[in-house]
């Protein structure tokens, strides 16, 4: 088992100056800007869907693809409502919240101390509970029995398709069901930046085990997931793991266990896995009328299996990797002087993009072609980029500010003398020359090494 570190220091990066890099170079947007915006939303740009999908595809590839015991569903955001009077939501999934009198600002009781206002001074009132769950309706009709809700976790299409996965895999338990996809919260206090929205990504795992195994497969599955955000570049002294004292667990559960990152703002949960029992099962049958027991051959009994959930954010761990990336280092320019770079030194996996072509001349068309030629020979390998928009000085910042792996340039030498171009590393400066015609395959090589 890991064990929670002691203190550290966060990044050296603010919040701020991730937000800054994240709009000047097309990660994140503030969602409807041209109007004002709207309350603690957020739209992914072009590198920052890039990065995001490699997230996902990351997490899929190591927790479904590459297990023989996880299986993927994709269930709707809309559902039965009686999903969620079974699941304990409609009754239960609350946040105590307060107003201060004064500023009116709202406010989580569990995030303020007292009844003071942390931004006026003024007097909070009495906690009221404030159901979290996105309400709608279903076709024309704007009554009580059209009203059904987005959902606000993902969990929920792994129980009730429990019965239809493993009947139509034939899965022997230990097995389970991984989904990636959008929850939806009415949040009280969104914030920090893409940390807290009303509309986020989740990525879950249901994991139905025998009982009797489950506390074992909760420690396994605490040590996976931990050892996945290092795999993929977190510094390990940044992350630590926190078990739930038993008088904050979830209704639901027998023991959780959060993984924290030590964002800017301090250590925070980037993912909860949960021993949630047979809860949710035993409701759904309940609810439900259906019987939802697996057959255990090995001993002829029909049981109500044990669940482990690990359950992570898509858009948390986007911005711990971006956080986590981020370095601002002094460089020796060679003449005595002093340069700084920006540079997200992110996993080669993650990287939006993986290399960029670019011509040292923009006014020489042979070096352009030649350029243009070789990113179109990458283009089908790697997410490429060519770029002949600055002076190459400003290129390479501007490549390393989004954390691509390698940059290519064309020169004059490569037209008029030997076919070669340079490979500079991101993360060292290093340059290589070599022919143009092994520039595929030794970036292949290195992607896959
Ligand atoms: P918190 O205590 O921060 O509100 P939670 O314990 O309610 O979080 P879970 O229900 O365990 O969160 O959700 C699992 C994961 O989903 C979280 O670890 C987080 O990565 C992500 N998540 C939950 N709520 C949000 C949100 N409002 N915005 C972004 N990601 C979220």
């Amino acid at each position: 088992m890991v064990d929670v570190k002691g203190d550290v220091a966060p990044s050296a990066v603010t919040m701020d100056k991730i937000v800054e890099l994240c709009k000047r170079r097309g990660f994140v947007f503030q969602s409807g800007e041209i109007y004002g915006g709207i309350g603690s939303t957020w739209d992914y740009g072009p590198l920052g869907v890039e990065l995001k999908r490699n997230i996902r595809d990351a997490w899929w590839q190591d927790n479904v693809r590459m297990r023989d015991d996880v299986v993927g569903l994709e269930a709707a955001i809309i559902t039965n409502p009686r999903v969620w009077e079974a699941s304990g939501h409609v009754a239960g999934f609350t946040d105590p919240m307060v107003d201060c009198k004064e500023c009116k600002q709202r406010f989580r009781a569990d995030h303020v101390e007292g009844d003071v206002c942390p931004a006026c001074g003024g007097q909070l009132t009495e906690a009221r509970q404030f159901n979290m769950m996105f309400k709608t309706h279903m076709g024309p009709v704007e009554d009580s029995a059209a009203v059904a809700y987005l959902r606000p976790e993902t969990a929920q299409g792994m129980f009730v398709n429990f019965k239809n996965v493993q009947q139509a895999t034939r899965k022997k338990l230990p097995f389970g069901i991984a989904q990636i996809g959008k929850s939806f919260r009415n949040e009280i206090t969104p914030g920090n930046f893409i940390f807290r929205t009303r509309e986020f990504e989740q990525a879950e795992i249901e994991f139905f085990v025998m009982p009797g195994t489950d506390e074992e497969w909760h420690k396994r599955w605490i040590q996976d997931r931990y050892n996945w955000y290092i795999k993929y570049g977190i510094t390990p002294e940044r992350l630590r793991l926190r078990p739930h004292d038993p008088d904050e667990l979830a209704f639901y559960s027998k023991a959780t266990t959060d993984i924290e990152y030590l964002f800017p703002i301090g250590w925070s949960e980037l993912e909860g896995i949960a021993n949630r029992t047979d809860y949710d099962l035993k409701k759904h049958m309940e609810f439900s009328g259906e019987n939802l027991t697996y057959f255990d051959e090995a001993t002829g009994d029909s049981i109500v299996p044990y669940v482990i959930e690990p359950s992570g954010g898509i858009d948390r761990s986007l911005l711990a990797f971006l956080i986590d990336a981020y370095e601002e280092e002094v460089i020796d320019k060679g003449d005595g002087k002093k340069d700084k770079r920006t540079v997200l030194h992110l996993h080669k996996t993650l990287a939006p993009v993986k290399v960029a072509v670019l011509p040292l001349l923009r006014n020489r068309p042979e070096i352009v072609e030649t350029a243009k030629n070789l990113a179109a020979e990458l283009r089908p390998h790697m997410a490429t980029m060519y770029d002949d928009t600055a002076s190459i000085g400003r290129l390479y910042r501007r490549q390393d500010e989004i954390g691509t792996l390698w940059c290519i340039t064309v020169d004059v030498q490569t037209v008029e003398e030997d076919n070669q171009v340079t490979i500079r590393d991101r993360d060292t400066m290093e340059q290589i020359r070599v022919p143009i015609s092994d520039v595929k395959s030794i970036l292949i090589e290195k992607l896959n090494s």
